[in-house]
């Protein structure tokens, strides 16, 4: 075995566990079956059976006593017995048929697994189905008892129970913490006290994942073992109950503050019995749906509606013979669900008090946040609440000029004043980054500098992009706040709320981030850092000096108040629109009559309820299997990542753009050039995730189809047409791939399969095409890939816009350049292709844009209302070839504002502002 593959295999390669355990298994049965026919050596057999064993006992099924049946086949040479078990061992875990028969766990039946059902049994169907889920013991108790305390917990099982488990047992914090991060099974640790700390394997990588997953973990010291397993085992996954299990006094560990963590403290020697109820009771709680289950409930009930819904109940639809296929299609029971009540067990959206209202805390506990509010207009309705409850005319946010049109609409709704910053450009690709921390530093100084600091109220960014970089959020906040200590944040992480359950992505969300900063805020050490560092600076230290220091903010002085946006419906099981809101904000209370005020400006009053409903499930979801799902749609990534560039003919015309093409060098302060890079340890890849400043989220990938000659939408289209493939979003030379929790590996083999055909065709089509054909691909990759324009800054608002501005900063009053435009008489059109607009960039007057001019792709408002037109921006859009422009019409020109009218009449909201 090559020294990378030993690598990928040991026990800390936490990137790819499922997926390494699947292919181990599958190894094994290959070698079993080379060993029956005579091919192989035992030897052979022996290794790949230990190196597997290691991974297994982090793992309850096969457990002790199948894996002893295969030793023991394995030394009696009985080659038909081995590779027998061997290969039902292996298809049962790669079905999961274990999980719902007990019988498998047997070593007599020799049976082979059927498939795993793969939809639940239909309501109604009386066959018990009962969630799985496995239970970590960490117990001092010798290895050679582990599988009696396994028995004893199965003793106890009864037919009412909910769900059943089985248990993985280990005896230090190391295999601990190791079974944690690599089985996505265990739901519930119990921890026996008296355990050791160190893991009886080795595991090279191991101690440095645990230094960044939390401190405790890595003291050498023996001392308060449980509470640093439980707050190491929370900080990485906080979704787990923990019970800790003591033969001390433990009235006083429960006094403890730091066992605030632990679901319950017993006393060891109480009954068995107590901690297995109690296990199914935790699993309980996180498995509750208030909402969802009161629904159901509701659509059992006979009814008779008298209000306005007409297909409530189904009878305006199954009645129907013209519109019955309707309710054929959906079933009865979306029509039993639908309601516009708030009463009879429904609770209202706008105003919950039940079953809405616990399902939003619940969504609350399980996302990290301190309050969670359930939209059903998606994440552009979410993003305008937000902006409407938290700034007011003539505030100032700061944010992407890129960023989605709901963040630039909200500003024309709110009438606080954009202050745009610029992402770094990608123009190879014609798309944006994200915005670097140095240029929202400097528009805080410049800001400060024009003494007018006090009006910026918000920043506001996109995490992760669309093409997926991600921020360091903890230090964009940190950094902030050391400037303006009561800075609010919003983070629009419609992409993105999944990375709640990747320990690896959680401190870069804004809520993970958040309690990071908030927990480090309670140190001793964040004064001794922040004093440091402020006689460091010194009195008057210059904007230069402090645009090159990583600034620490005053842990008494900060508010942290941090919003985050999530399409729940983008990467989680909610139904399109499905949207939440998470809110850490220390000040909340002072702003939640506003903060109301938006949800009814912005919700309908018939809020959709399978939509909460399936708000309610997604989380329920991810609160139990959202760790394993999301390792999996990174390992899913990885293997699309590694196929496509590594393949002979696909890699010749395609490739998926690594972190290093992603993210520029000045942002990877760790040196991580891509997942897939020779020589790469995956712990790199969890340095980078930790320290740059930008990290790239494994599951967006951007695909050049430039080289293979096509441009990203004609790409798009010809997967969708020809090969049922749906991608996400394009550019002029490339789409973006994503994978997401329901892809499997089958997926992969479709899309490479996909690709191979079409490489194999253009080769083809080169080959017989002779020279003219080859010259033509060519010059088509050249204009794709080479002849790229420029990517437009943003250029200024018109001065007129601009009375109210500093004289340094950009911000502009962009409401009343959006309402200017309603009057036609104030507006004319211009051609972009005509003389007239070329002699008005040359010998003005300005030309100042009307309305939002957004070409799709690449999805950036590149006017903006009141926005100055530059020769550069007329040159884009000259080149531009997409026919796709919202709020540009072809025929009429540019929509743009009369520049007489503007000379004349001062801004309302100027006056106003003023005033304040
Ligand atoms: C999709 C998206 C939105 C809007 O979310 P919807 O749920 O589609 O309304 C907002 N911001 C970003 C960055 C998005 O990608």
């Amino acid at each position: 075995m090559s020294s990378s593959a030993k690598d990928a295999r040991s026990i800390d390669h936490f990137f790819s566990a499922p997926s390494g355990r699947h292919d181990r298994w599958r190894d094994l049965h290959s070698i079993a079956r080379s060993w029956a026919n005579g091919d192989a050596k035992r030897a052979a057999v022996e290794s790949a059976l230990e190196d597997l064993a290691v991974l297994e006992e982090f793992h309850a099924f096969p457990g002790t006593e199948l894996m002893t049946a295969l030793r023991e086949r394995l030394k009696n040479d009985d080659k038909p017995g081995f590779l027998a078990l061997a290969k039902r061992i292996s298809l049962d875990i790669i079905t999961g048929n274990y999980k719902q028969d007990a019988g498998e766990w047997q070593k007599a039946d020799l049976a082979l697994p059927d498939p795993a059902d793969v939809l639940p049994p239909a309501l109604g169907e009386t066959r018990a189905y009962r969630p799985y889920f496995e239970l970590l013991t960490v117990t001092p108790a010798p290895a050679a008892r582990w599988p009696h305390i396994a028995s004893e917990f199965r003793r106890l099982r009864r037919q009412e129970d909910a769900f059943i488990y089985e248990s993985v047992l280990v005896g230090s914090l190391e295999d601990a913490v190791c079974a944690a991060i690599l089985n996505p099974d265990i739901a519930a640790v119990a921890i026996y006290e008296g355990f050791a700390l160190r893991s009886r394997h080795d595991a090279p990588v191991l101690r440095n994942v645990l230094a960044t997953q939390h401190p405790l973990l890595l003291e050498s010291d023996e001392a308060d073992l449980s509470l640093r397993l439980a707050a190491g085992l929370k900080a990485i996954r906080p979704e787990l109950d923990i019970y800790l299990l003591s033969d001390r006094r433990v009235e006083k560990l429960a006094g403890d503050p730091r066992a605030a963590i632990i679901r319950r403290i017993m006393y060891q020697i109480e009954e068995p019995l107590e901690l297995h109820l109690s296990l199914l009771e935790g699993i309980k709680a996180r498995f509750e749906t208030p909402f969802f289950d009161n629904l159901k409930l509701y659509a059992q009930r006979p009814i008779a509606t008298f209000h306005a819904l007409p297909i409530a109940r189904g009878k305006s639809v199954f009645r129907s013979p013209w519109i019955r296929d309707m309710g054929q299609f959906y079933g009865i029971n979306l029509f039993l669900a639908e309601s516009s009540a708030t009463t009879g067990g429904l609770d209202s959206l706008l105003e919950p008090t039940g079953n809405i209202k616990r399902a939003q805390d619940m969504a609350a506990r399980a996302f990290g946040a301190e309050h969670a509010f359930f939209v059903t207009n998606g994440t552009s309705t979410s993003n305008k609440m937000v902006l409407q409850a938290l700034v007011a005319p003539g505030d100032i946010v700061i944010l992407d000029r890129n960023c989605h049109k709901s963040h630039h609409y909200g500003l024309v709704l709110s009438g606080a004043q954009p202050f745009y910053v610029e992402a770094f450009p990608m123009a190879e690709f014609s798309m944006y980054g994200a915005v670097p921390l140095r240029t929202i530093k400097k528009a805080l100084l410049d800001l400060k500098s024009e003494g007018r600091l006090d009006r910026v109220k918000m920043l506001d960014l996109t995490n992760c992009t669309f093409d997926g970089h991600i921020y360091n959020t903890r230090r964009v906040m940190e950094e902030c706040l050391a400037i303006k200590p009561d800075l609010i944040f919003l983070w629009d992480e419609a992409w993105f709320g999944f990375a709640r359950w990747s320990p690896f992505l959680r401190p870069r969300t804004g809520m993970g981030a958040a309690a990071d900063i908030e927990a480090w805020a309670q140190t001793q050490g964040a004064i001794e850092q922040f004093e440091k560092q402020r006689a460091e600076l010194g009195n008057a230290p210059s904007a230069d000096k402090l645009l090159q220091t990583r600034l620490i903010p005053d842990p008494r002085a900060i508010r942290l108040r941090v919003y985050q946006t999530n399409s729940t419906h983008k990467s989680m099981s909610a139904i399109r629109q499905g949207s939440m809101v998470l809110v850490r904000d220390v000040d909340f209370h002072t702003i939640e009559a506003q903060f109301h005020e938006a949800i009814f400006t912005h919700a309908s009053t018939s809020p959709n309820q399978q939509l909460i409903a399936s708000l309610d499930v997604a989380r329920r979801q991810m609160e139990l299997e959202g760790y394993g799902l999301v390792m999996n749609a990174i390992e899913v990534a990885l293997d699309i990542r590694r196929e496509i560039n590594s393949h002979p003919l696909i890699s010749k015309y395609f490739s998926i753009v690594g972190a290093d093409g992603m993210v520029p060098k000045e942002y990877r302060s760790s040196g991580f050039v891509d997942f897939l890079a020779p020589g790469t340890r995956w712990d790199d890849q969890l340095r980078s995730m930790r320290e740059d400043e930008f990290c790239l989220d494994p599951t967006r990938m951007t695909l050049v189809c430039g080289t293979a000659g096509f441009d990203g939408t004609s790409f798009k289209g010809l997967l969708a047409s020809e090969y049922n493939i749906q991608v996400n979003k394009t550019s002029r030379n490339s789409v973006l791939l994503q994978s997401n929790i329901n892809n499997t590996r089958s997926d992969v083999a479709l899309l490479i399969s996909v690709l191979l055909k079409i490489c194999g065709s253009i080769d083809t089509r080169l080959k017989h095409g002779g020279e003219a054909e080859q010259k033509a691909f060519a010059a088509r990759v050249k204009a794709l890939m080479k002849d790229v324009p420029d990517l437009p800054n943003f250029s200024h608002f018109h001065e007129f816009f601009r009375q109210d501005a500093g004289d340094k900063t950009p911000e502009g009053d962009i409401r009343t350049a959006f309402f200017a435009a309603y009057s036609e008489k104030q507006c004319e059109y211009l051609p972009i292709d005509s003389p007239e607009c070329d002699r008005r960039l040359k010998d003005g007057p300005d030309m100042v844009s009307a309305n939002f001019v957004i070409p799709y792709p690449p999805g950036f408002p590149i006017m903006v209302p009141g926005q100055v037109i530059t020769q550069e921006t007329i040159t884009f859009m000259r080149k531009l070839d997409v026919k796709e422009i919202h709020g540009y019409e072809k025929a009429k020109g540019l929509k743009l504002l009369k520049t007489d009218v503007l000379a004349g009449k001062k801004s309302a909201n100027h006056e106003k502002a003023r005033k304040k």
